[in-house]
């Protein structure tokens, strides 16, 4: 018998061809003193986010400038120039910088171009594609034949990074407190607005004196005092009244909002995955807004429960042993000293807006109610979040439904998605409308959010009229009671959160047992 023939593979490697390996991206030096020439680019939140961040960079003296808001095209032209099975906010955010690129090559040119512009990104590792953004960018640079276009990266976990090469872009405490603290006041303002403008009496207000805030608040990032580049940001940023100070004058301009409380509206808690539910426009279909066109208010997600939870996984490690850390219980109490810091921070801008915006959850809280459904350890995305935030939103009645966003092709999105099952079959009357977005199938997603709509309009409705019920009161004597005492429609008027999801069903309970209205 013949024996099986070897074939043998050889390479069609032709030696005479230089082989080009694969080279990772490495930004050319940006030298100090081309600072005041050079335009740092950044995106990613809202508006009013982009805004303060600009603040505190234009008090570092860099010139400083936010990608223009996302649109249906950066989604073709991300799609373009990207790996194939990107997820839909990668695209997306590729997609804005590309077209951002490409505009400005054909204004000014390629070279002005890779000269006069840096981009600023946030970096992480982990598990999902966020880890890898930086890659998609530079695939996306390398198409545009920008590869000298440089482009830095903001690690999320480290305030003080020191210089970037070439010294010209300083990742030191004066800048990331500042950014830090920008999102936090937008996060605020943020939380004012969605509060107020479904409720506003005359249409517009609320756009105009939030637009107005920020600016304020702008002026302030951007006139911040300099206390050097360490430990002096550090203790002035937590010790000062600076920043409570300028909320307060916010607050009196929030004063002057008529609102009417009375008007039925059905709560909807905005969750998913992090750009997605943080964004404002097309690029989870202006979902906030139509929602609010629907009747409806929206309670959104800010940035800084985010912030939060990226401290909770080092001290979750050091309570279960999993640290390689010479002092744990040292690191621990420091770590959770950290985060007494960080909330009492965030609760002293709220108590200057009158307690209005709503607290941070317990990230502790968050951990229990999703564990029986999706460890903690699991990371990638917001985790376990997405579970704790549906179930806390649920048991405190924060809201009557939760719309969830999630990126069409995310794999942490799929698993909480998948686990969401198990939830419902728990929590039967829990109402939940998970919305996959990919940015062109619109009608879609909004007509499977409305169904889930229509039936927490039902629920708002059923609340406020058995509260009436309740307490024998009618939307006409409501009114007669206002009209002697009109500071129960301004905006900056505090409802306390009671035993219903809805403000007109807590403002009636409100009403009743701390303004004494009584049943004629
Ligand atoms: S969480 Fe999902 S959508 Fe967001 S970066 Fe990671 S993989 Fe992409």
């Amino acid at each position: 018998m013949a024996s099986p023939q070897l074939t043998t593979i050889s390479p069609s490697i032709n030696p005479s061809k230089p082989v080009n390996h694969y080279k990772a991206y490495k930004p050319r030096p940006f030298k100090k003193e081309e600072r005041d020439k050079v335009t740092i680019l950044y995106g990613g939140l809202t508006w009013k986010h982009e805004r303060l961040i600009q603040g505190a960079l234009h008090n570092l003296n860099y010139k400083a400038e936010p990608l223009p808001n996302i649109t249906r095209q950066d989604l073709d032209a991300g799609k373009e120039l990207i790996d194939v099975g990107a997820c839909c906010p990668t695209i997306f955010t590729t997609g804005s910088l590309v077209n951002l690129l490409k505009k400005k090559v054909a204004d000014q040119g390629k070279d002005e171009v890779n000269d006069k512009f840096v981009y600023l990104t946030a970096g992480a590792c982990g598990p999902c594609r966020f880890g890898q953004y930086h890659e998609s960018y530079s695939m996306a640079l390398d198409g545009l034949g920008l590869r000298d276009f440089r482009m830095f990266l903001l690690a999320q976990d480290e305030l003080d990074q020191g210089a970037a090469d070439g010294g010209g872009l300083e990742i030191n405490m004066p800048l990331s407190l500042g950014m830090i603290w920008g999102i936090l006041c937008a996060d605020l303002l943020m939380d004012l607005e969605y509060m107020t403008r479904p409720y506003e009496v005359n249409p517009g207000q609320t756009d105009r004196v939030l637009k107005e805030s920020i600016e304020y608040l702008y002026d302030k990032f951007r006139n911040r005092p300099s206390r050097g580049k360490k430990l002096g940001p550090l203790a002035w940023h937590l010790m000062t009244n600076y920043f409570t100070r300028a909320l307060r004058v916010i607050r009196k301009k929030w004063e002057a909002i008529e609102v009417d409380h009375l008007r039925v509206k059905a709560k909807v808690k905005v969750t998913g995955e992090f750009w997605l539910q943080t964004h404002e426009g097309e690029g989870n279909y202006n979902i906030k807004r139509w929602l609010e066109q629907e009747d409806s208010e929206v309670v959104p997600p800010p940035v800084a429960v985010w912030l939060h939870y990226l401290l909770h996984p080092s001290i979750r490690k050091l309570e279960h042993r999993h640290s390689t850390s010479k002092h744990p219980r040292l690191q621990q109490m420091m770590l959770k000293a950290l985060e007494r810091v960080y909330r009492g921070t965030y609760n002293r801008f709220r108590k200057a807006l009158g307690n209005l915006p709503y607290e941070l959850p317990d990230q502790e809280e968050l951990r229990r109610l999703a564990e029986p459904f999706y460890h903690f350890e699991l990371r990638g995305g917001e985790g376990h979040m997405l579970i704790g935030k549906v179930l806390h939103t649920y048991h405190h009645k924060k809201a009557h439904m939760t719309c969830e966003l999630s990126p069409y092709s995310c794999m942490p999105n799929t698993m909480s998605v998948g686990s969401m099952a198990n939830v419902l079959g728990k929590y039967p009357d829990l109402l939940y409308a998970p919305i996959e977005v990919k940015g062109d199938s619109e009608v879609h997603a909004l007509s499977r959010c409305q169904m889930i709509l229509t039936e927490a309009k039902k629920r708002a409705k059923a609340e406020f009229e058995s509260v009436l019920k309740k307490t024998g009161l009618t939307v006409d004597a409501i009114r007669k009671f206002e009209a002697r005492h009109p500071e129960l429609r301004s905006a900056t008027y505090r409802i306390p959160h009671r035993d219903c999801a809805g403000v007109a069903a807590n403002y009636v309970l409100h009403l009743v047992n701390d303004r004494g209205l009584a049943s004629a």
